[in-house]
């Protein structure tokens, strides 16, 4: 497994599949453990992110390792990636063309891990997930926190849509939503 996730590493370094390697600094492929069971998916690098070519460093990132440490997990604990590898400049939201050139590392990541659980970290994570699990479309606002058991040829995913963290930076409220949802990664 990580023999092919090193071949997919040097591949995205080099990859211009879509536009976004025109202006990325370095890709951000994966971090945290390849062996664990809990797979978080977010939207794409931001700026720190850029720089370093790790997922979640900046301030959504301080948030996601709080909420972690709340259900007694750490980075080490979890794998994170993204749904796009390189940063769309600005910040701005991924395109539907940029998505669709870079899902094919996502299912790749996916498959050679194998993780027991998938938490989407925003609506673009959780909308590419829930098509590519053949669950029906939902607004993130309905369905956040909640688990969904699909089968596949390895056995039962549970997917759990959360909000991206980005969203508690300024908004307590939100930060308390995100509080109670990361209790469903510990649920059995
Ligand atoms: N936001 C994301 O969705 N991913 C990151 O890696 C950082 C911020
Ligand atoms: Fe390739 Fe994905 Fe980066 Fe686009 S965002 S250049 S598809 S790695």
């Amino acid at each position: 497994m990580n023999r092919e996730l090193s071949a997919m590493v040097k591949e995205i370094k080099s990859c211009k599949r879509c536009g976004l390697w025109k202006t990325r600094k370095n890709p951000v492929i994966g971090d945290g453990s390849p062996n664990s069971r809990i797979m978080l998916i977010g939207e794409a690098p931001g700026y720190n992110e850029d720089i370093s070519g790790k997922p979640f460093v900046g301030e959504a990132g301080k948030i996601l390792n709080e909420l972690l440490k709340s259900v007694g997990l750490e980075r080490k604990d979890v794998y994170i990636t993204n749904i796009l590898k390189c940063r769309p400049p600005g910040n701005r939201n991924p395109r539907p063309e940029e998505i669709k050139a870079c899902v094919p590392y996502l299912d790749r990541q996916i498959s050679l891990l194998k993780p027991r659980i998938i938490a989407t970290l925003g609506s673009f994570a959780m909308s590419y997930i829930f098509e590519k699990f053949g669950l029906k479309k939902e607004k993130i606002s309905s369905v956040h926190g909640k688990v969904f058991k699909v089968n596949n040829l390895t056995g039962t995913v549970k997917i759990i849509p959360l909000y991206h963290p980005a969203v508690a930076v300024y908004n307590k409220n939100m930060k308390t939503t995100l509080l109670k949802d990361f209790r469903s990664l510990c649920t059995e």
